[in-house]
């Protein structure tokens, strides 16, 4: 029989995971776990002036886990954690492991609307929380979700510098209905007796996947083992820094930064959340030799006034993902900083990445459209582009991606309908429209699902029209993504309002503000009389994207 690989011979270039390289352990835990045996003294992650040991953070997540499981969490219980790129987020999720719990991590900038549907489907019996988020929002929707335990942390602990840029109004004290994360981690305790196999759900993230709906997609440990070991294959340094760029809440992170920085034996740098100012000042001061982050992210890095090829000289490799990265931005930082860099294409089902750049190789930019490759099958992957009725197209034609490899995940949380529909027989259906060039090089260039990419935030129509929806003067709405310079893309609103009733653009956008994380909300909303469709009735967002620009001034 004919492998894959046989009529794939590009794989050759990835191809199996070299077998010295297959991961000893089959958690990350595990890894973790190793690492404190081998160099308890190593730096594992810093935070401006504050740093942990090895060592340091073992013990802390000993006893937080200690704490958790005297409380009650349970192993396969879940644990969300509502944090930014702070050092108690590291500790959490080890210790949150350690408890044989499933971590779901949230995006800060979640409101209301967004976490209470969170965690009424993943029924979480702890959370983590930074004490701003609390008091603001989480608090009240952790209470009236009936969550018995819940930790509170300051951003600002675990270092000294008060940074104006980021903390303004940050420090609030802890809540009477809290306990404060790093007195139960630094009270000890017996690391509970919990094993934990690659085959146990790990993470729980919810995403969106093809078809809009909120759903966890469940990466299990063995998923996260086997593309940190394949990120230690490709980086190849020993004990390397690693920038975080990217937020830890999003599968980037957690794969790319914090499980790499593991699996390396490495250092994890943390700066709180993306700032372009703060991101230089603590390149200078950490040094680190490798940095992952969205497209965007570089762009506002190479737009910051005071850069220079200086904040970037201790850099091995860098590393993009999460969304489209333009091959004009890769040529401009190449030409001031004598940087290049990677560019790497996955889903949260696929616990990231799914095709990279060899660290050696170069992407070749496709001729016709300009338009950068992303990469080959990273280990023991196959990518297949497939026309509607999912059978295989040939080389140079444009179809769906399907994802098939050891790091897809096995389902969604709780929902057998969504999983039969987007992965079938272990392989992914991506939304994700691209095409294979004759060297085996693959390329994104639309998507089938109606997903907005801003700067690396997803954001589904959906969930922004029913926020619109919820406001009495509007009749319909169609929410679409469109150019934006900065972000790639930002999210316009179409809507008709009622008959007689009265609303402007502005109050619309502000009615979706107030009730979303910031990225989602309309930047602009055009009223218009009414919104095309098809002869059955389905809004034409295809026809409104065509008409619409990134400037179209607020209706
Ligand atoms: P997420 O689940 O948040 O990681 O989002 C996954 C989606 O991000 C994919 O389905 C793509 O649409 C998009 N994406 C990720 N990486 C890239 C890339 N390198 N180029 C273009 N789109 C990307």
């Amino acid at each position: 029989m004919v492998s894959a690989y046989d009529e794939r011979p590009w794989l050759a270039l990835y191809g199996e995971l070299p077998s010295e390289l297959v991961p000893e352990h089959d958690t990350l835990l595990a890894m973790f776990d190793a690492g404190v045996a081998r160099h308890p003294d190593r730096v594992a992650t810093t935070y401006f002036d504050g740093r942990l040991t090895y060592r340091e953070l073992d013990e802390l997540s000993d006893g937080l886990a200690a704490h958790l499981a005297g409380r009650g969490l349970a192993a396969g219980d879940r644990m969300a954690v509502y944090l930014q790129n702070v050092p108690q987020f590291v500790i959490a999720v080890l210790a949150g492991w350690k408890a044989g719990a499933i971590v779901v991590p949230l995006n800060p900038m979640y409101r209301s609307h967004e976490l209470t549907r969170i965690l009424a489907d993943a029924r979480p019996t702890a959370v983590v929380s930074s004490e701003r988020g609390w008091h603001d929002v989480l608090g009240e929707v952790a209470r009236d979700a009936g969550i018995g335990i819940a930790l509170t942390t300051s951003d600002l602990d675990l270092q000294t510098r008060d940074d104006e840029r980021l903390f303004a109004g940050h420090r609030r004290g802890p809540a009477a209905d809290a306990v404060d994360l790093l007195e139960a981690a630094r009270a000890g305790g017996r690391r509970p007796e919990v094993a934990v196999s690659g085959d146990d759900v790990a993470l729980l993230v919810y995403t969106s996947g093809t078809s809009g709906v909120p759903k966890g997609a469940t990466n299990t440990h063995g998923n996260l083992a086997f593309n940190c070991a394949g990120f230690k294959a490709r980086a190849g340094r020993e004990a390397p820094g690693f920038f975080a760029l990217a937020p830890l809440f999003h599968i980037t992170g957690m794969v790319c930064e914090l499980g790499a920085a593991i699996a390396l034996g490495g250092r994890l740098d943390l700066a709180y959340r993306f700032e372009a100012g703060v991101v230089l000042d603590a390149l200078k001061e950490h040094r680190p030799d490798y940095m992952i982050g969205p497209s965007t992210a570089y762009m506002a890095l190479m737009n910051h006034p005071d850069v220079s090829a200086d904040h970037f000289s201790s850099l091995e490799h860098i590393y993009s993902g999460g969304a489209p990265l333009p091959s004009a931005v890769v040529e401009r930082f190449r030409e001031l900083f004598g940087h290049y860099i990677h560019n790497g294409y996955g889903l949260t089902e696929t616990t990231a990445t799914a095709t990279s750049v060899p660290t050696h190789l170069e992407a070749p930019v496709h001729e016709e459209s300009g338009t950068l490759s992303v990469g080959l099958p990273t280990f023991n992957t196959v990518l297949r582009i497939v026309d509607d009725d999912g059978r295989d197209l040939p080389v140079g034609e444009v179809g769906e991606i399907v994802i098939e490899g050891p790091m897809v995940v096995p389902a969604y949380w709780n929902k057998p309908d969504e999983t039969k529909a987007g992965i079938r027989d272990g392989r992914l259906h991506t939304g994700d429209v691209g095409f294979m060039d004759p060297q085996g090089w693959f390329y994104v260039v639309d998507r089938k699902k109606d997903m907005i990419n801003a700067s690396g935030f997803k954001v589904w129509p959906r969930e922004v029209e029913d926020v619109l929806y919820s406001h009495p003067a509007v009749r319909e709405a169609a929410v679409v993504g469109v150019p934006d310079a900065y972000r790639g893309e930002t999210v316009k609103a179409f809507v008709s309002l009622r008959a007689g009733a009265r609303a402007t653009g502005e109050e619309l956008a502000e009615h979706c503000k107030q009730r979303m994380a910031a990225y989602k909300y309309p930047r602009s909303v055009e009223i218009i009389d009414e919104l095309p469709k098809t002869a059955t009735g389905k809004i034409l967002r295809r026809t409104l994207r065509q008409g619409a620009t990134g400037s179209t001034a607020t209706g």
